[in-house]
């Protein structure tokens, strides 16, 4: 099975087998970073493999010069909360499929399965609910804005609660409120420290509730509700968000709410003006 073959590409990079592998078909680059890009359906087939591989394992990490996780894929985003590095260990890439953290052919068949019935899921969500998908794309407030809210929309920001699922090893709860599993619903809506922020925020948006557990769906249900213009302000207002919580876990500095709103509302104003003006 090439998923067999995919984890002993990545587990022993070092092995005859792994450098023809290499040399034959990725002569520039690490199985690791490797793209789709070649005509080869076998390679092709090989990165699918390797797909299976990512989601059935996890790094422990040691000197983590194997882990670039700013430039590859392995993690949802930039690594935010894992200890420091061990420099006397090397990297290693472990099974978590079974107990003997051993790679079997039976266990990833098992997690292809998993993978493909996610994709599906997936892909029926977005046949489902296209239109809101799609007002996304058409709000009136600067592109990164759109990512973030479409990162958010489809859960591949960072959180801890999805870092759990992949089993990076964090504390899953809030670190603000110490509550409650730290999900997108709850750090851009529930969080007493968000609700802070969205006190501030006059109109339609105070009548909705507290008691969110999906984020697409609050954003369904505000699209539905809002007028298009409070809803170009409650997108960038959750953009805004995530950016003062990001500042609190990088650089330890903390926004007061209103300086959180206010400089949404000021980037939002500025941005239209431009769109107008061109
Ligand atoms: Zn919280």
């Amino acid at each position: 099975m090439l998923a067999k073959q995919a984890w002993r590409l990545l587990h022993n990079e070092h092995s005859l087998f792994c450098r023809v592998y290499k040399a034959r078909y990725f002569p520039n680059c690490s199985f690791l970073m490797a793209e789709l890009g070649s005509n080869s359906s076998f390679v092709w087939s090989l990165l699918a493999a390797r797909d299976v591989v990512r989601e059935g394992s996890t790094w422990q990490i040691g000197d983590g010069s194997r882990i670039g996780v700013t430039t590859h894929k392995w993690l949802p985003n930039a690594l935010v909360f894992l200890h420091e590095p061990n420099t006397e260990m090397k990297d290693t890439l472990i099974w978590t499929e079974n107990k003997s953290k051993t790679f079997s052919v039976r266990t990833a068949y098992r997690v292809a399965l998993r993978l493909k019935s996610t994709a599906l899921a997936e892909h029926s969500s977005v046949r489902a609910h296209g239109v809101t998908w799609g007002k996304i794309w058409k709000l009136n407030v600067p592109p990164k804005v759109r990512t973030f809210l479409w990162r958010a929309c489809s859960n591949c920001l960072p959180m801890r609660d999805n870092l759990c699922r992949r089993k990076v090893q964090v504390e899953a709860t809030c670190e603000f409120c110490r509550q409650e599993l730290e999900t997108v619903a709850h750090v851009l809506w529930k969080c007493p420290f968000t609700r802070n922020v969205w006190a501030l925020v006059r109109g339609q948006v105070q009548k909705c509730s507290n008691d969110v557990v999906d984020f697409f769906l609050l954003f369904k249900h505000m699209q539905e509700t809002l007028e298009p213009s409070e809803l170009d302000r409650w997108a960038i207002m959750a953009w805004s968000i995530w950016n003062a919580q990001n500042r609190y876990y990088f650089r330890h500095v903390q926004s007061l709410p209103r300086w959180i709103m206010e400089s949404a509302v000021g980037l939002l104003t500025e941005y239209q003006y431009l769109v107008v003006a061109q």
